[in-house]
């Protein structure tokens, strides 16, 4: 009998996920000290997916290296190299512009901040003191208001590759990767030709690796997903689900109406033909929360069932996992308004443009990593002169659910990165997209 396709071997190990991980939180709701089961259960699970999370950031930065200085050594003259370049940003920039637009107009339409007196009470009372230490030293760091919008491109240029390696600054070493490939475009050809087939290998190498790990997406996918449900459970939306309707609502139109309408207008593909050829990354994406560790599959699914080429692929991609997260860009806003109305905060238009501004700026710099957000938005919040006290305790209001938006917005970013491969594959002219019948591409 043939193995179902991964999506859905995915999809069953999430299901499973769900089932296990509510029922045990439901069944050991209010208990102070977990049955034995319950701590085997949360361990073996959570093993289970850090196996497989180690493993997919372990192909991250030679993936994105290799593929980046494959994808420019192939895009090759300055002239096709300026296009694709400037194509790219173009389309990330249109997408995030109106996926902030949108979080803008849902949080100002629903208004999820403006709460009775008692349930405002109940949601201070919410908060988080876990992360107060983070919150802290983020708040330290972000006292600069707007220089520290401008401190995160600082992090473009690394002052040593390894390092920004070794901590996941991906913009760093894509920084380094897209000049190391265009100078070696520049090369003699003996040079150039010998650079170009030991990269080329290297990535194909790095490429199998990737496909192997890819196999076991369900096994991590329930290991991931189980062991957050078991400890977050679903109560807490009860306090909190107007704010977190609100970010879904904003993320569900920017994936199911924006972007597809991008897709069928711009590139004329079909969109749910590329939502079920992007499943699997999606999937896990929502199961990882990290951009960047979902990238290996973002890559395969983009190259192998939509048939996006190597070239555009190799250049959008890596680029977009951090650069383009409409997703998060559209968190930020949200949550900034959000807060202000909770605060009782007035914020008047110049100043929600401010914000639009800085969710669209921060958003490029935020490692693809979970819930690295938050520390975009208390620079934001910093800048738009929020008082450190609110601050803090917004943020820790925040992270109470933010497990769970942060999945749904990371495969909105995710997403985002697929169709700008598919919009400027198309427009460089390429073809046959989505092979029929689950047939990939070689
Ligand atoms: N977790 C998100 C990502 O990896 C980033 C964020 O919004 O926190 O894309």
């Amino acid at each position: 009998m043939n193995k179902p396709a991964l999506h859905w071997r995915i999809l069953i190990a999430l299901s499973l996920a769900f089932v296990i991980g509510i029922t045990a939180n439901y069944l050991t709701e209010g208990v102070g000290n977990k049955p034995v089961w319950f701590d085997n259960l949360e361990y073996g699970t959570r093993y289970l997916g850090t196996l497989f999370l180690n493993a997919l950031k372990m192909v991250v930065v030679p993936l994105v290296t290799t593929s980046i200085i494959c994808g420019i050594i192939n895009v090759g003259g300055e002239k096709d190299f300026g296009r694709l370049g400037g194509k790219t940003l173009a389309f990330y920039a249109t997408s995030g512009f109106f996926a902030v637009v949108t979080g803008l107009l849902c949080v100002n339409l629903l208004q999820p901040g403006k709460v009775e007196p008692e349930l405002r009470a109940t949601m201070l009372a919410q908060e988080s003191a876990v992360h107060q230490d983070e919150i802290a030293g983020a708040l330290e760091n972000a006292n600069d208001g707007f220089r520290s919008v401008l401190e995160i491109f600082q992090r473009m240029i690394p002052s040593n590759l390894f390092v920004a390696a070794a901590e996941g600054q991906l913009l760093g070493l894509i920084f380094f990767s897209l000049l190391l490939g265009f100078f070696i475009s520049k090369l003699p050809e003996n040079h150039r030709e010998s650079q170009t087939r030991f990269w080329e290998s290297f990535n194909a190498a790095i490429l199998a690796i990737t496909k192997f790990i890819i196999g076991f997406a369900p096994f991590g996918v329930f290991g991931l997903v189980t062991p957050t449900l078991m400890t977050t459970g679903t109560e807490l939306f009860g306090v909190m689900g107007k704010f977190a309707v609100t970010v879904l609502l904003g993320l569900a139109i920017h994936a199911f109406f924006i972007l597809p309408l991008l897709l069928k207008f711009v590139a004329r593909e079909k969109p749910w033909k590329h939502f079920y050829a992007m499943s699997p990354a999606l999937l896990t994406a929502f199961s990882t929360a990290s951009s960047s560790a979902t990238l290996p599959l973002t890559m395969e699914c983009a190259r192998k069932r939509a048939g996006v080429s190597h070239k555009v692929t190799s250049f959008t991609l890596p680029l977009g996992a951090t650069v383009n997260m409409d997703g998060t860009a559209l968190f930020e806003c949200v949550v900034v308004v959000f807060l202000a109305q909770l605060f009782g905060i007035e914020m008047g238009l110049v100043t929600q443009f401010s914000v639009v501004l800085m969710a669209l700026l921060t958003s490029i710099g935020v490692a693809g990593i979970p819930s690295a957000s938050l520390v975009a938005i208390i620079v934001i919040l910093n800048a738009v002169g929020f008082p450190e006290a609110s601050i803090a305790t917004g943020i820790g209001i925040v992270y109470v659910v933010d497990r769970i938006l942060d999945m749904t917005r990371t495969a909105v970013n995710v997403f985002g990165d697929s169709c700008a491969a598919v919009v400027i594959g198309k427009s460089e002219g390429e073809t046959d997209y989505y092979p029929e019948n689950g047939a990939t591409k070689s």
